[in-house]
């Protein structure tokens, strides 16, 4: 019984690793820029904190949303 039982966390533990795997590769982690992709502002650590994968300062961000980006 106890085989039986560590057999399957074992195997409980490879799917969760493979579905780690898979979703690192489906979702790669954003990279967060240190400056401002459109006008090369440096964009403030707290802003890349909170967004993660922050490509613009926050007036090119807001420029662009109402360009309707
Ligand atoms: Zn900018």
């Amino acid at each position: 019984m106890d085989l039986i039982d560590r057999a399957n966390q074992q195997a409980q533990q490879m799917l969760e690793a493979q579905l780690a795997n898979q979703l690192c590769r489906v979702y790669p982690p954003a990279e967060s820029l240190h400056h401002c992709e459109e006008c090369g502002d440096p964009i403030p650590e707290a802003r890349r904190m909170h967004v993660p994968g922050v490509r613009l300062c926050v007036s090119c961000k807001s420029r662009a949303e109402r360009r309707g980006q």
